[in-house]
């Protein structure tokens, strides 16, 4: 049977991102994913905004990682032609009385090393971006977007470089303790049996099914999920605004705010609704054309010129939440043995926003733990 190193569950970004800082250290590095590609679970399903990390508590894994994984992933966006742009981004109180909220975001930005953001009044905003209606606003200008496909292909190129094998169509089975290492079991037409020194689980809204399925590992140990589906609409026609428009932050999101692919066309999204079926192998992606009504509502506010029937239902993606509706948002779950207590296995739960942003930054913390030992 072969023996390898470190078996990475998922090609999704996190798990592109691990795989490629794994191979970088010197591990010998397997992906296996269960799609017939990279990227096709969450990775493809979000926003492709490079955040700066403002609205996390300090000192969590969010704040950190976002943060130093905005200056990685712009730093590799460049080193790798991986097209993307610091267009900046306005966070707009569009009544006198959010004004604070938009006070308590510098506040906290800061506390979390963030500290290029520029208050606004009506005036300085809508010179900026005249379609706008607001009261005062807040500009982000290390806010950024990046073309998520081309960042994963590069991260799989720089992984296989340094010597790590991807295996599509391979979803992990089960996988038991066996010895001092991980006997793994696969489907797909090649089915695999191999035993692994570590296991990383980055299977995102299936992480907590993959640790199930992993006897030996402490049950009480996966935190419960739930899922919160964000759903999007397209703008038709041209976009009036050529950077990034956030209203103040809802519950369990950041609001139906308006965000540009690279060619300019504008989207809004993602909403918040709450999946009362936590499997994510029952989520129907569809996005229903009747919350049209309720963006257009949320969009007037601070773009008070959106035509009637200006949207298109788009897409949706799921986040894999740890706190349900009405619970404080609960950070990033990355858990080694010093954590868990189980040998060879570190994982990744909750990666919902900002994982994208803080890929290379995880990639990292869980290259600490594996080279931590088990
Ligand atoms: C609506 C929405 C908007 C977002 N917007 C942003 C944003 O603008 N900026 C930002 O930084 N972040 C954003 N995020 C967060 C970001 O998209 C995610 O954190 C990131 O994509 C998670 O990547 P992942 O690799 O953990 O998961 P995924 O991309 O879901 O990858 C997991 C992979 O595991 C595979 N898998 C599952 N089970 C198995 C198995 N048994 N065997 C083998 N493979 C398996 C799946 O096929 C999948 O490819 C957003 C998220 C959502 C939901």
């Amino acid at each position: 049977m072969d023996r390898i190193d470190c078996l990475v569950v998922g090609a999704g970004v996190v798990g592109l991102a691990v795989a490629k800082t794994l191979a970088e250290a010197g591990r010998e590095v397997i992906v296996v994913d269960a799609a017939d590609g990279i990227g096709s679970g969450t990775s493809s399903r979000n926003s492709e905004v490079i955040h700066a990390g403002l609205y996390y508590a300090p000192g969590s894994l969010k704040a950190e990682l976002c943060v130093r994984g905005r200056r990685l992933l712009y730093a590799y966006c460049e080193a790798h032609g991986v097209e993307h742009r610091r267009c900046g981004k306005l966070i707009v109180a569009t009544r006198d009385r959010d004004g604070p909220q938009l006070d308590a975001i510098v506040e906290r930005a800061r506390a979390c090393g963030v500290t290029d953001l520029q208050r606004l009044t009506r005036a300085e905003a809508l010179a900026m971006e005249p379609a706008l209606a607001c009261a005062s606003a807040l500009w982000s200008p290390s806010t950024g977007i990046v073309d998520s496909h081309a960042y994963m292909t590069a991260l799989l190129g720089d992984a296989e470089r340094a010597g790590a094998m991807l295996a599509l169509l391979t979803p992990l089975l089960d996988v038991r303790r066996e010895g001092n290492g991980w006997r793994v079991r696969t489907g797909g037409a090649e089915a695999l049996e191999l035993e692994a020194t570590w296991i990383v689980n980055c299977a995102g809204l299936h992480a907590q099914a993959v640790a199930h399925r992993m006897q030996g590992f402490p049950t009480g140990e996966v935190p419960e999920l739930h899922l919160a589906k964000g759903n999007y609409f397209s703008l038709r026609g041209r976009s009036p605004f050529t950077r990034l428009i956030y209203p103040t932050p809802g519950d369990g999101g950041l609001g139906v705010h308006l965000t540009l692919d690279l060619a300019g066309q504008a989207r809004f999204g993602p909403d918040v609704e709450w999946l009362a079926d936590a499997d994510p192998d029952q989520v129907d992606y569809r996005v229903d054309e009747a919350r049209a009504a309720a963006f257009e509502a949320d969009i007037r506010r601070y773009w008070p010129g959106l035509g009637d029937d200006a949207l298109l239902p788009a897409y949706s993606g799921i986040r894999p939440k740890l706190s349900g509706t009405g619970t404080a948002a609960a950070d990033f779950h990355i858990a080694g043995p010093a954590e868990h207590g189980c040998p060879g296995v570190v994982q990744l739960f909750g990666i919902e926003s900002p994982g994208l942003t803080a890929s290379l930054a995880i990639g990292e913390e869980v290259r600490r733990r594996v080279a931590g030992g088990a």
